[in-house]
């Protein structure tokens, strides 16, 4: 019997919108919907793995490479001082959705924090962010 397919996977497959920052072969990297911090991106691999856990050894590159390369061009693109990059394993931990997926939270000095925060994007601000990171990904 055919799984269902997580959210990630509708995003991937186009079945569901969403801004697109960048995608190889093995990974998509999106805005997440509800961010805490502007330009907050998930990296998710294309393969429905659902946690840590379960990442086979010959995707650790592909993932943790996208996740590297999206930092690194957050921090010129958006610009931005730092960034969290947090993975929540495991519903113990706060993982909602079950497709593996890093959080990419552009941080600034003074922001005070990122945690329980809401950032909301005035119109066409997303696709101008999303864009800024994108234009810095080094291939
Ligand atoms: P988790 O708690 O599993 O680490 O976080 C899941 C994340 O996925 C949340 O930050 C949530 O806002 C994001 N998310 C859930 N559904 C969608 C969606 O349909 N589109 C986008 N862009 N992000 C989503």
């Amino acid at each position: 019997m055919q799984k269902d397919k997580t959210v990630f996977e509708k995003i991937i497959d186009g079945e569901i919108p969403s801004t697109k920052i960048y995608e190889d072969e093995y990974t998509y990297a999106f805005l997440d919907i509800s961010p805490n911090t502007r330009g907050h991106t998930l990296v998710v691999p294309k393969k429905a793995y659902s946690d840590l856990y379960n990442l086979p050894e010959n995707e650790i590159e592909n993932f943790f490479g996208t996740v590297k390369k999206i930092t690194n061009a957050m921090k010129e693109g958006i610009p931005c001082d730092g960034v969290n990059v947090v993975i929540n394993n495991g519903a113990a931990a706060g993982q909602v959705v079950f497709h593996l997926h890093a959080h990419l939270i552009p941080r600034q000095t003074d922001d005070r924090g990122y945690f329980g925060k809401k950032y909301i994007y005035s119109d066409g601000d997303a696709e101008l962010v999303a864009k800024k990171i994108s234009n810095k990904i080094e291939s």
